[in-house]
């Protein structure tokens, strides 16, 4: 129906696109529920990597057993989106084909690595996060793909991810968010490192300079603090109705410092 309709949408858990049809900002001809296809709702670990399926819900997520060990940050941010009713409904699928430049996933998603599964009448193919957002609520999905499932490859030992929020209301959408996953050697010194933020720019943002000033160092209080100076380099940010540019940029390398020192307690088995 995708590929011969081609004012046909998706329906998962309806929390973006109904809210979108209701304010007349889009009005499919066509909407194919995908909610009847229970093995997209799976979450599993294969070989190394967590499998999620598309219309695993923000809750589902939230609370799953083997995200929360093996890759909390993506549980974290589940857990943060909007309310629990939302996270009832809303799926990782939706979320991110959705791509709104302050939702929670597609940061946290572009921290971890991830690749999206998306498939077509023509077969499947793999697509990395970061390649799968382009802009502003746009992705390199095709009319006739669907997001089947998302592969999280499973960080290894001494690895410390956290996901951290700044919104104006209780778990409203970020004004700045930052996901961090970062991976130590036996002398605590970072191997490597993945800082990206969120709400800053139209897709998730890598913080390059950080990253490369991280990598290589123990990451003592000074070390920290001039990682999270560099969290800002290179960034204009937009102003708007929840934050000025400068706001922003300052809160990015707050959260970026918090975001750093929680990596390293968490690498080493604290909180
Ligand atoms: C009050 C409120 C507060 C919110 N707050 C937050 C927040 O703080 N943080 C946050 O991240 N999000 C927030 N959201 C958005 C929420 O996370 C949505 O669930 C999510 O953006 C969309 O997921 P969905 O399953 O509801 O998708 P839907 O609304 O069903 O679909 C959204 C779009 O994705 C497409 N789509 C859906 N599934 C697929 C698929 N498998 N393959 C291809 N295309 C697909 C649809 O065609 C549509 O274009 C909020 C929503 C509401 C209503």
């Amino acid at each position: 129906m995708l590929r011969s309709r081609e004012e046909a949408k998706i329906l998962a858990g309806g929390q973006s696109l109904v809210t979108l049809m209701k304010l007349h900002l889009t009005s499919p001809k066509v909407l194919i529920d995908i909610n009847g296809i229970p093995e997209l709702s799976q979450i599993r670990e294969e070989d190394g990597t967590i499998i999620i399926g598309a219309l695993a819900r923000h809750d589902q997520i939230a609370s799953n057993s083997v995200i929360r060990e093996k890759c909390l940050l993506v549980a974290e941010a589940a857990n943060l989106i909007a309310d629990q009713q939302v996270r009832n409904r809303g799926t990782i699928g939706g979320s991110l084909a959705h791509a709104d430049p302050t939702a929670d996933l597609p940061t946290a998603c572009t921290a971890v690595d991830a690749t999206i599964v998306a498939t077509s009448v023509q077969g499947s193919r793999e697509i990395k996060s970061t390649d799968f957002f382009r802009d502003y609520f746009t992705t390199s999905l095709q009319q006739d793909e669907i997001v089947r499932e998302v592969r999280i490859p499973i960080p290894p030992p001494r690895s410390g991810g956290v996901y951290l929020k700044l919104t104006k209301g209780h778990n409203d959408f970020a004004v700045v968010s930052v996901a961090a996953q970062m991976v130590f050697d036996r002398d605590r010194v970072c191997r490597s490192a993945s800082v990206v933020l969120g709400g800053i720019a139209p897709i998730p943002q890598h913080a390059v300079e950080t990253e490369r000033y991280v990598v290589g160092r123990t990451l003592g209080e000074e070390a920290v603090k001039e990682g999270a100076q560099k969290a800002a380099e290179g960034l204009r940010p937009p102003s708007d109705i929840r934050a000025s540019s400068e706001y922003r940029l300052e809160m990015c390398r707050v959260l970026t410092g918090r975001a750093l020192k929680a990596c390293v307690s968490r690498a080493s088995g604290g909180v």
